[in-house]
C-alpha cells in the first residue's frame, strides 16, 4: 500500500523540502542563519547588551566594523572597530570592500563585506551594530535581514547614559543626542524594538534572545542574501 502523503515531501536533492502546494520550505532541523542589524542611539546600550549576550555564549558573530573616528581610553584596533585614516577608509571603499558606509556623529563609519558573507557561508549568525542610515542601506542591498531597534524609555535616561560613561565630549555628547530624535524616528521601520530601562539589563538581553530563538523557528524561514 502506498505512503499516505504526511505533508510535506522531501525533494530529490534532499537539500530543500516541499510542502504539498510545491512551496520550498526549510527541512526541519536545519537551520538557516540569521543576519541581524542592531541599532539604537548613541549611548542606548547597545555595546553593553552585545557584550553580554556574547558573554552568556551566543554562538553568532558580531562584525567589527571599520571607522575614522579615534579609538577611546581602552579600545584596542581590530576588536572594538578596524581603526582607519580617512584615506585608508577611502581606499577600502574604493575597493569596494564595505557592505554599507555612512557618517555618523561627525566620524565615517562601514561595515566589511568579506566576514559578513563568510560568516552566514558557514551557517553563522552575523550582527551588525550600525545607526539606522546603515540600516536603511542593509535594507536596500540585501534580503532576508532582521531589524531589532534598542530604545531608551526616555531621551533623558539617555542623556544621563551618555554622561556616566564619560566617553565623549560635551559637545559630542550634544551631537549625539540631537542625533538620538532623528534615530528614534526610525524605529517605526524595525522589525523588532527593546526599551533597555535603566539598570534592566537582563531583561533586554532575554527579549533579545527570544528574537533570535522566535526567528530560528520560523517555519518558511529565508536565508540572508548579501
Ligand atoms: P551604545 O553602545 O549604545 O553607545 P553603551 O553600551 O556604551 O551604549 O552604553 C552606554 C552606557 O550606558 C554605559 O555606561 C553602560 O554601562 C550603560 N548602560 C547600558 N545599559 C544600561 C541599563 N539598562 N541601565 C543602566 N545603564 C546602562
Ligand atoms: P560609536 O562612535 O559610539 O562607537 O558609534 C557611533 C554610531 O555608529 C553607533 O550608532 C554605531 O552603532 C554606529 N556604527 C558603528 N559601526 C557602524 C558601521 O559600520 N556602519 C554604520 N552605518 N554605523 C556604524
Amino acid at each position: 500500500m502506498a505512503e499516505r502523503d504526511s505533508g510535506a515531501a522531501r525533494s530529490a536533492s534532499a537539500s530543500q523540502w516541499l510542502s504539498p502546494d510545491g512551496a520550498v520550505m526549510t527541512p526541519p532541523g536545519a537551520r538557516t542563519p540569521l543576519l541581524v542589524v542592531f541599532s539604537g542611539p548613541s549611548g542606548v546600550g547597545k555595546t553593553t547588551v552585545t557584550n553580554e549576550l556574547v558573554r552568556q555564549g551566543w554562538s553568532g558573530h558580531i562584525v567589527v566594523t571599520a571607522t575614522t573616528r579615534r579609538p577611546r581610553p581602552g579600545e584596542v584596533d581590530g576588536v572594538h572597530y578596524h581603526f582607519r585614516t580617512q584615506h585608508e577608509f577611502q581606499q577600502m571603499l574604493e575597493h569596494g570592500e564595505l557592505l554599507e558606509h555612512a557618517e555618523v556623529h561627525g566620524n565615517w563609519y562601514g561595515v566589511p563585506a568579506t566576514p559578513v558573507r563568510e560568516k552566514l557561508a558557514q551557517g553563522t549568525d552575523v550582527l551588525l551594530t550600525i545607526d539606522t542610515q546603515g540600516a536603511r542601506t542593509v535594507r536596500a542591498r540585501t534580503q532576508g535581514a532582521i531589524f531589532v531597534f534598542l530604545a531608551p524609555r526616555s531621551l533623558d535616561e539617555l542623556v544621563e547614559r551618555l554622561n556616566i560613561r564619560g566617553t565623549d565630549t560635551p559637545e559630542q555628547r550634544t551631537l549625539r543626542m540631537l542625533n538620538a530624535e532623528r534615530e528614534m524616528a526610525e524605529l517605526q521601520h524595525y522589525d523588532y524594538v527593546i526599551v533597555n530601562q535603566q539598570d534592566r539589563l537582563t531583561d533586554s538581553i532575554e527579549q533579545l534572545r527570544a528574537i533570535l530563538c522566535a526567528e530560528h523557528c520560523r517555519v518558511n524561514s529565508q536565508r540572508p542574501t548579501v
